[in-house]
């Protein structure tokens, strides 16, 4: 092999890429490259809501929501850099045929120690806003530590504590071709030349199936247009606010600074070039008319603009997080389906074990295997093929 540029080429600095080389330094492993196409955060990461909660339905995705939790919430700590995390505390509102589950799901949680309960309606009303419609609500699960960060902190954190480890990080260099012999990797092809390595995670977003298709490993992968609307609320009404997520309704909303509350809502397929980055004057009113049916001081709420994103989406609504089939060295984190961001500390750790000892020890991320398409073993969610997963 020619002269190794590092020992690991990480493609891609979103969340998922800063995390991992933070914590391949953490394992020691500091002669490492991060390239990066445009900025730091530009892709997916920069356009999260950034909420963080641990109720999902199976154990491997509760087990990285709880530790992704535990970092970001003490990040300035756990990684010594400022991570914007705000504590609202957070209620998942299910339907009648979404209430076992729920519970199911709550137990899930209590039972990897997660600080949660299952509430009767009337029970919930007491904690809610005054005034709180839960029409058409049967259960609730309340988690009082959860709340939302800052998702550009989190990645920049992540990327500051990396480079003070030893760690480099390229901006403005595309991967343009993965660089295989012998049925291993050696490096990537780059606007900037051939860069070599023996290791090199794949973590570029939806950008990631070319790169995988090249290599003769192909992910199923989908592209989703999410709306993310900014309202104005009367803080003398509604002071401060729970992060909610409304299932029977397909949609979440959460505090952010000021009088700003953001409702992110509506799924719809879209190209990853050329989707519209702003938010719908349509989609604008349904977020006014879900907001106001449960909590009617929206009636007078303003809207304020927004932003759209793109989720990069598997058929089960999970990522993928193994070693690449047929390559050795090549490992990868792709199709978050838009709820990667809590995830982001674990799914580095993992994404860094992979890459050093060959399997994940922090967290067994077998379940999330690159070959459940193809054997038909897809993770299961309660609430459907849907984010809340
Ligand atoms: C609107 C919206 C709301 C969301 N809300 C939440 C939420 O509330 N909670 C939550 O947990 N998650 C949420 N998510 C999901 C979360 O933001 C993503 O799962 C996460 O940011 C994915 O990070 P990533 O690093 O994999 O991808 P990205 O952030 O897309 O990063 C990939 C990076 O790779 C770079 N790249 C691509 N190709 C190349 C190449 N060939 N060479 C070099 N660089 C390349 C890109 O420029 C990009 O910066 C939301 C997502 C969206 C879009």
């Amino acid at each position: 092999m020619p002269e190794k540029t590092a020992d690991v080429i990480v493609v891609g600095g979103g969340v998922m890429g800063c995390s991992t080389l933070y914590y391949l330094a953490q394992m020691g492993v500091t002669n490492t490259l991060l390239l990066e196409r445009d900025t730091l955060g530009s892709g997916s990461t920069g356009r999260s809501a950034a909420i963080l909660r641990s109720h999902y339905s199976n154990e491997v995705t509760t087990r990285m929501a709880i530790e992704g939790h535990r970092v970001i919430s003490n990040f300035e700590d756990e990684i010594g850099e400022p991570g914007g995390f705000v504590k609202t505390g957070y209620f998942f509102l299910a339907s009648e045929e979404q209430a076992e589950p729920l519970r199911r799901n709550v137990a899930l949680g209590r039972s990897l120690g997660l600080n949660t309960e299952a509430l009767e309606p009337a029970a919930a009303l007491e904690l809610l806003p005054d005034g709180f419609n839960l029409d058409g609500i049967a259960a609730i699960a309340s988690e009082p530590d959860s709340g939302y960060a800052d998702s550009s902190a989190v990645t920049n954190g992540f990327a500051s504590a990396a480079r003070r480890a030893g760690a480099t990080i390229k901006l403005g260099v595309e991967v343009t071709g993965i660089l295989t012999g012998k049925g291993r990797v050696t490096g990537v092809q780059t606007t900037d030349g051939p860069l070599h390595a023996s290791a090199v995670v794949l973590v570029a977003g939806p950008w990631s199936a070319e790169l995988l298709m090249s290599v003769g490993a192909p992910v199923p992968l989908s592209y989703v247009r999410h709306q993310v609307v900014q309202l104005r609320r009367s803080l003398q009404r509604y002071p401060t606010l729970p992060t909610v997520a409304d299932a029977p309704g397909g949609y979440s909303f959460r505090p952010d600074s000021g009088d700003v509350t953001l409702v992110t809502i509506k799924e719809d397929p879209a190209d990853r070039e050329t989707y519209n980055r702003s938010v719908d004057a349509e989609v604008a009113q349904m977020a006014l008319e879900v907001m106001a049916h449960r909590l009617p001081g929206f009636e007078e709420a303003g809207w304020d603009g927004g932003w759209s994103g793109l989720f990069t989406v598997t058929p089960d609504w999970h990522p993928v997080i193994d070693r690449v089939p047929g390559v050795e060295g090549l490992v990868c984190g792709v199709g978050f389906s838009g709820h990667g961001f809590k995830l982001s500390p674990a799914i580095g750790r993992a994404l860094a074990e992979l890459t050093v000892e060959g399997r994940s020890t922090s967290i067994d991320m077998t379940p999330l295997r690159f070959t459940r398409f193809a054997e038909d073993d897809l993770i299961e969610s309660s609430y459907g093929a849907t984010v809340f997963a």
